[in-house]
């Protein structure tokens, strides 16, 4: 079994990123800059953005996040998002989700302009993915494709089960494997057998929100599982949807959480704030 490391692979793609940053700013004079809208007050929102904006400072972007009440109306998120779609020194726009009930989120996504959406929500972005084109890709995703492309595993004919569909992690995460030659199967919460999908699997990605979901007698022998879950229990710790300690000896490559997946997203999310800055040149 081996364990597939996201915190060193992010620092690997970071300090690449960062390597880029200094160059555009020496050739183009351009510094990437990101945009992120924070509603409310949740912990973990306000704990995601606060680490966003930090990795943002570290490879030397110019980043805002824009504080909001959870009082806020809608129309006051679509005319800061406004603003800084007219705004040339930001690059990415980021509405750190989820957004209070009586805001929409799919109508405050979709004022993003598709060319700043470096979270890859806007519909002009999935299409584009979908179709199979270069677009913006949802970061976390994203982030598990540079995980197979760094440890060489090949996508190309091999049965993968996803579990979970949500439009941010699931639904893109089926595109990109289906972009790459996958057989890809989506599995959700209203799948009938959700075993007699994932043990039939090369490589199974689960990313739903439901500690130790995925045991020991649901994966094969010598699969691939990448836990993109995330999850606070009771002691305090942070999990994710595999119970890691009986089904990691299964196991090929796995995913630890933390140090998984997780830290790929924020790595991504840099890596596709500098694609957009490219753009301007
Ligand atoms: P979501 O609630 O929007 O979607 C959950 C999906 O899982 C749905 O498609 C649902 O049908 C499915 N599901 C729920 N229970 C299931 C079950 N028992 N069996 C099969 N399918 C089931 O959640 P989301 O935003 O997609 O996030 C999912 C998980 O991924 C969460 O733990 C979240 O914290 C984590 N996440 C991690 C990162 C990261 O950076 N690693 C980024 C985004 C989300």
């Amino acid at each position: 079994m081996q364990l597939i490391d996201g915190k060193a692979l992010a620092k690997k793609v970071q300090d690449s990123v960062a390597t880029e940053v200094e160059q555009l700013k020496q050739e183009e004079n351009i510094v990437p800059g990101l945009a992120v809208i924070l509603v409310g007050d949740d912990p973990a929102s306000h704990a995601y953005v606060k680490m966003k904006a930090k990795a943002c400072e570290k490879v030397g972007f110019y980043s805002i996040t824009h504080n909001m009440p959870d009082t806020i109306s809608q129309d006051e998120i679509i005319a800061t998002i406004e603003m800084m779609n007219s705004n040339p020194r930001i690059d990415g726009i980021l509405v750190q989700l989820p957004l209070p009930k009586h805001i929409d989120t799919d109508k405050i996504l979709e004022v993003i302009d598709p060319k700043k959406d470096v979270d890859g929500f806007h519909a002009y972005n999935v299409g584009r993915l979908v179709t199979g084109l270069d677009s913006f890709v949802a970061c976390t995703p994203l982030g598990v494709m540079k995980m197979f492309e760094e440890y060489n595993i090949e996508l190309q004919g091999k049965d993968v089960c996803v579990v979970g569909a949500s439009n941010i992690v699931g639904k893109p995460m089926a595109s990109l494997l289906l972009n790459a030659n996958a057989t890809v199967t989506i599995t959700h919460i209203f799948t009938k057998d959700l075993k007699a999908h994932t043990s039939k699997a090369d490589i199974v990605v689960v990313g739903v929100g439901v500690p130790g979901l995925i045991k020991e007698d649901m994966v094969k022998e010598g699969a691939i599982v990448i836990d993109i879950g995330i999850n606070r229990i009771e002691d305090g710790s942070l999990v994710g949807d595999v119970d890691f300690k009986n089904v990691s000896p299964k196991c090929s490559y796995i995913t630890p959480v933390p140090g998984g997946v997780g830290p790929m997203t924020i790595a991504m999310l840099l890596s596709n704030t500098l694609k957009s800055a490219k753009q301007r040149v």
